[in-house]
């Protein structure tokens, strides 16, 4: 409110004739400055990498949603790992309550010990 007041007296003030602060703009409009910014305008830091991935077609942070694969020897779950081994939990039914988890190792795809999906193990960079 004190705020609202101070720039209104501003303003009058400055509205009056022979006063030298009439010449400046109280503020600046948006539109002077190229329109609203962007989020990739604004971003900064790792916000800002991760954007320019994005746009690259890159997900170095697995952001987006992971691609579906069926499962089979000729199209296996892919599993990124940074190490050579990762455990695995297989929701082998869709209805299933429990899961079954199973050491992942480099290499061939291995299958689930349950439902026989096939998993690979794919090494992944972290991004820094
Ligand atoms: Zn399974």
């Amino acid at each position: 409110m004190a705020g609202r007041l101070l720039l209104r007296a501003w303003t009058l003030r400055a509205l009056q004739p022979g006063c030298i602060a009439a010449a400046r703009p109280l503020h600046r409009a948006m539109s002077s400055l190229g329109g609203i910014p962007t989020d990739e305008d604004q971003a900064t830091g790792l916000e800002r990498r991760t954007l320019q991935a994005l746009k690259q077609g890159k997900d170095p942070y697995s952001i987006q949603k992971p691609k579906h694969y069926a499962g089979t020897k000729e199209d296996p779950h892919i599993v990124p790992s940074i190490g050579n081994k990762r455990l695995v939990g297989c929701l082998c039914e869709e209805d299933n309550t429990a899961i079954v988890w199973f050491w992942l190792h480099e290499g061939d795809a291995q299958r689930c010990p349950s439902c026989g999906s096939h998993y690979k193990l794919v090494h992944h960079e972290l991004p820094h």
